[in-house]
């Protein structure tokens, strides 16, 4: 107030320092704790990202095909912002092969990691007083990202001793008319969790009952050690649409290119996609 001046006026946004909880910001967190005088080393055991070590590398023909690419000089100018055709096409034809239904190149969006698939989509939906539900371990960037777009989350348990099954009457319980999507993982992390046909079936059949999305996120497909086969929730996407997330980090191993998908499995076309989605994802481009 001083000389005529006015105080600064720019804060930072509180909402990051109260919804940023990553694991790397606690590991982060943990290791700057840490007593280095001490002289014991430190192992980390959140590494959460095999292709640190060499027994997990990806295969030649994938690195011979971006190194092809970048020497083709094809593709250095701005891209369309939902990703060039042949690559969202890739993606539909190698998902379609666990499913009923075909996809299409159209209903593939290209994304930066699965990460900005979980933005995307969360911010579609966002709709002024939308809920949204999320398992209690759910990815916690579902609960950043719906925080960012001020889509208020309701928790349901997952049933450990049923394989941490969705808990579905605890989904239709918190269910109400501004409930706009319900978000499965599996296979899960972090409890490993690999849903049945039937259980994913159930799941549809809820969605379709409280009239809901399927957020389905598969970053982890085919990547199940159990009993339980990995089946896509795209499988029931008659019975209520699923946008599928996903990207080549895990099945991959390539975390570090940052490819990701969102992906539109709606054979009956009740999304109406060019209203909920398409016109903000061009808001959102990646360009
Ligand atoms: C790792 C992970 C992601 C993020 O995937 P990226 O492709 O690295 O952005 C999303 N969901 C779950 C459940 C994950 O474990």
């Amino acid at each position: 107030m001083e000389n005529g001046l006015r105080e600064w006026h720019f804060h930072g946004n509180e909402e990051l320092t109260v919804s940023s909880t990553s694991m790397r910001g606690f590991l982060h967190i943990l290791r700057e704790s840490l007593n280095k005088d001490d002289g014991r080393p430190c192992f980390n055991l959140g590494q959460g990202d095999p292709s640190a070590f060499p027994s997990f590398q990806t295969s030649i023909i994938a690195q011979d095909a971006v190194v092809d690419s970048l020497r083709s000089q094809k593709y250095n100018s701005y891209s369309q912002s939902v990703g060039i055709f042949p690559a969202r096409g890739a993606v539909a034809e190698n998902l379609s092969q666990d499913l009923p239904h075909r996809l299409s190149a159209e209903d593939v969006y290209l994304t930066i990691g699965c990460k900005q698939a979980i933005e995307y989509i969360l911010t579609a939906v966002a709709r002024p007083n939308a809920s949204i539900l999320l398992s209690k371990t759910a990815y916690a960037d579902y609960d950043v990202k719906a925080a960012y777009s001020h889509l208020e989350v309701r928790h349901f348990d997952l049933l450990p001793e049923k394989g941490w099954e969705v808990d579905l009457e605890a989904v239709e319980a918190l269910a109400d008319d501004n409930t706009v999507a319900m978000v499965i993982v599996t296979p899960g992390n972090p409890c490993g969790n690999v849903y049945t046909r039937q259980h994913l079936n159930k799941v549809a059949e809820t969605a379709r009952k409280l009239g809901i999305l399927v957020i389905e996120d598969e970053v982890y497909g085919h990547l199940s050690f159990g009993q339980n086969p990995f089946v896509p929730m795209g499988v029931f996407a008659s019975i209520a649409p699923v946008v599928t997330l996903g990207s080549i980090s895990k099945r991959w191993i390539l975390p570090g290119w940052r490819l990701g998908w969102l992906v539109i499995n709606d054979p009956n076309n009740i999304l109406g996609i060019n209203i909920m989605v398409e016109q903000r994802l061009r808001l959102h481009a990646s360009s």
